[in-house]
């Protein structure tokens, strides 16, 4: 499929028609003075224009802010450029520019699937520690105030090539992307998804950028503004500061590094703060994470500059980061040949350099949604069950708590084929309280987990991650006491990520498969609620029913055994509605 690309700025309109397949630009071009001398309609007319010899299956547009609501690229109607109208507030500059594109595309290719690709997509499951600024959250709802996160296609991209070249799902990795280029952040990515990210509520927070300051006390803000007035303010961290204020020499870097190299003092400080702001953010995601597997740079100055490279990855021993001076000097990336890796072969954590290329994400994920259009499904209905807390062990854990040798006894089977509750029950010790009487499911697995819920975590007084069964690398420790021993378990302490078991026959008639998330909706009782972010996972052993726990079940007042039909609201596959019947 032909994908048209269309990046529409407040002064230009960048385009590319990718081939979705192989991900090659086979037309590209930029038209400026958009705004001043022509229109958007006009910029998009001389867009196909330029690409009249072209067929496309989809439009893919950049939108810089979805705002809460979008999780992941979506096809555009009236709804959703409401929405994104919506989000015009949070991103003055940006959104009415990638708005007015939108419009006139439509109107040029009516036929076309037109979808919409958000910067701010990949961090929408942040988890609420990260996405919360520490402020009275009336006056955060109010304003729209939290972490969004930026340059997210970029992000996910370099992630995802990193992840192939290191030949491991990214889900079982753990990543700092750092993309530098005029606009700079930096993205913790965990088993696939954006945990942390430097930009927030807006693009000035976090590294230092061309122009922008990036962090620094919000008393200074308060200072200027009071100093200066609120619009000078604006335009002094966000176009007077950063490489460009910090040198007096103007944003690109290849011009300061020439006077640093010269004995330039300004601009030698302006290199070591970007470069310290970076290594101090490696420093905190790998904190954040509880570990690393990867850093990636990408952006101009992250796949080009190897002075700024070495500098930020210096020191970084301590963490199993070792740069091959040689192969930092020597690396060299492009579209056609994007990863390059620059770590000593002992190293611990790959450093790579990769070359980013959102067109290409956009495309890809314009191309998915274009291709998932389907039709209304009838479906069934979807059982609900509730999971109380309860603790997976292996062979080892078995035997300290139990005893050598011993075996749990079957107490009663569980919908999914073979599972079942163990008449066998322990207490859980975190360093805050102890949970007594706690379940043990059985079979015996490859290794011990405990799942909880947000409620328990308090009691125990640990900070438990949100996680997919199995994904325990790097969870929460947690003590375990049976009647024969006391174990200290390093990881293993989760919240499970809500689900939906189904067989592969289950997930053809919904419309989903294995990986998907959805939305699911519980209507028809006194607290309606739509669930996001539940994840699909099909497997011939499994058999139909979503999982929650107690606090989720709470939340929406459902009952245990509690049934609903999955109905499809609208002809996008990721949006289901789940009924109760009462
Ligand atoms: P944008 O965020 O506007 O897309 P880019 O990702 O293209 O920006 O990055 C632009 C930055 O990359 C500029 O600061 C530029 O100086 C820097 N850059 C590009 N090539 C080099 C190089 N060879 N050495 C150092 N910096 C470079």
């Amino acid at each position: 499929m032909h994908v048209l690309v269309i990046n529409c700025g407040s002064s230009s309109v960048k385009y590319q028609v990718v081939d979705a397949a192989g991900g090659d630009a086979l037309a590209e071009g930029k038209i400026e003075r958009v705004g001043a001398e022509k229109s958007h309609a006009d910029a998009i007319g001389e867009v196909l224009a330029a690409t009249a010899g072209h067929t496309f299956g989809a439009v893919g547009h950049r939108v810089v802010h979805g705002g809460e609501r979008f999780h992941d690229a979506t096809r555009i109607d009236e709804d959703v450029i409401a929405a994104i109208e919506a989000c015009v507030p949070l991103a003055p500059l940006h959104n009415p520019a990638n708005l007015a594109g939108i419009r006139a595309a439509r109107e040029a290719l009516p036929d076309v699937p037109h979808v919409a690709v958000f910067d701010t997509a990949f961090h929408v499951r942040m988890p609420r520690r990260a996405k919360t600024y520490a402020i009275d959250p009336a006056v955060a709802d109010a304003h729209g105030i939290r972490r969004y996160g930026f340059h997210g296609t970029s992000h996910e991209y370099v992630a995802q090539v990193a992840a192939r070249f290191l030949e491991h799902d990214l889900a079982d990795l753990r990543v700092i992307t750092l993309h530098l280029g005029n606009g700079a952040s930096a993205c913790a990515v965990e088993m696939g998804s954006s945990v942390e990210t430097s930009m927030g509520m807006t693009p000035l927070e976090g590294l230092v950028m061309g122009t922008r300051s990036g962090d620094l006390d919000p008393g200074v803000v308060l200072h200027l503004a009071r100093a200066l007035g609120v619009d000078a303010t604006d335009d002094a961290l966000n176009r007077a500061s950063g490489l460009a204020g910090l040198s007096g020499l103007g944003n690109d870097l290849r011009d300061i590094q020439d006077r640093a190299e010269a004995g330039d003092d300004r601009a030698r400080l302006a290199i070591n703060v970007f470069a310290h702001r970076c290594r101090k953010y490696v420093g905190a995601y790998a904190a954040v994470m509880g570990g690393l597997d990867a850093i990636v740079l990408t952006g101009g100055i992250g796949e080009n500059s190897v002075e700024m490279r070495r500098r930020i990855l210096q020191r970084l021993e301590f963490l199993g980061v070792r740069v091959d001076e040689d192969a930092n000097r020597d690396a060299k990336v492009s579209h056609a040949s994007p990863v390059a890796d620059i770590s000593e072969a002992r190293a611990r954590v790959r450093t790579l350099v990769v070359a980013t290329n959102e067109e290409r994400m956009i495309a890809t994920k314009a191309a998915a949604v274009a291709a998932g259009i389907k039709q209304v499904k009838a479906a069934g209905p979807i059982p609900i069950a509730v999971s109380a807390r309860h603790i997976h062990l292996d062979r080892a854990a078995m035997d300290l708590l139990f005893g050598d040798g011993s075996e749990l006894t079957e107490y009663k089977p569980l919908s999914q084929p073979g599972q079942y509750a163990a008449a066998e029950k322990l207490t859980i010790v975190g360093p805050r309280g102890r949970i007594e009487g706690v379940r043990v499911l059985g079979p015996l697995r490859r290794s011990c987990q405990v799942e909880v819920s947000r409620t328990d975590e308090f009691k125990l007084g640990v900070d438990a991650p949100v996680r997919h069964s199995g994904k325990t690398e790097g969870s929460a420790p947690i003590t375990l006491e049976g009647p024969k021993g006391t174990l200290h378990l390093k990881e293993g302490l989760i919240c499970a990520w809500r689900h939906i078991h189904m067989t592969p026959a289950d997930a053809e008639a919904y419309g989903v498969k294995d990986g998907d998330f959805v939305e699911v909706e519980v209507t028809g009782g006194p607290r309606d609620l739509t669930f996001g972010d539940v994840a699909v996972r099909v497997s011939e052993k499994y058999a139909l029913e979503m999982h929650i726990d107690t606090d989720e079940a709470n939340a929406a007042e459902l009952d245990r055994g509690a049934a609903g039909d999955l109905v499809y609201e609208d002809i996008v596959g990721s949006t289901a509605s789940l009924q109760r019947k009462r």
